[in-house]
């Protein structure tokens, strides 16, 4: 095995180098040391960070979660007992004479989108001229005079007329439609 020769230096062997290399020398020193403080310098910044966010009490979350936990179960009863009152309402004038044949409880407005739209002044239901399930409301005899807001150009009518819908609803509507159209 053949070793490789270490190149020897006489003691008394200077190390030159020209002004050149001193300079480049130097400026890779300076950027190596320069990289090392960015470095900490980002560290530092992150630890600033890290003290600037709020302190969040655990016990006050666990108060708002309980706040929203009991109006979320509030809005469930307020939503359930319009339910009931809109199941259970005739949409019929009268105080108490909710007598078959009595007039419409519906006040009557013709959106500017072409939607025509009812609001029953008792249990506040609202009906639409684009749901088949609320066409007999709108056989109803009324005596309510219709408003109607003036009339707008869209360029997609029925994406105008819908919008204000659910999903699904929105998806029947449009089915009927073309159901309709052919
Ligand atoms: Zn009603």
């Amino acid at each position: 095995m053949a070793k490789t020769q270490e190149p020897t230096l006489a003691e008394d062997q200077q190390i030159s180098l020209t002004l050149e290399q001193l300079q480049s020398l130097i400026s890779e020193a300076t950027k190596e040391q320069q990289k090392d403080s960015d470095s900490k310098f980002s560290e530092l910044i992150s630890a600033l960070i890290e003290t600037r966010k709020p302190y969040v009490d655990p016990g006050q979350e666990l108060n708002k979660e309980v706040m929203r936990q009991s109006e979320r179960q509030q809005q469930a009863a307020i939503d359930r007992n319009r339910k009931w009152a809109q199941d259970s309402c005739l949409h019929v004038k009268g105080l108490g004479g909710q007598e078959p044949g009595s007039a419409s409880a519906f006040w009557i407005h013709r959106s500017d989108t072409g939607e025509t739209i009812g609001v029953c002044s008792f249990c506040q239901r609202v009906i639409s001229s684009l749901n088949p399930d609320d066409q007999r409301f709108f056989a109803m005899k009324g005596s309510n005079v219709p408003s109607q807001a003036g009339q707008r150009a869209f360029l997609d009518p029925i994406k105008a007329m819908t919008a204000r819908f659910s999903e699904e609803e929105r998806k029947k509507i449009i089915e009927r439609l073309h159901f309709s159209a052919s």
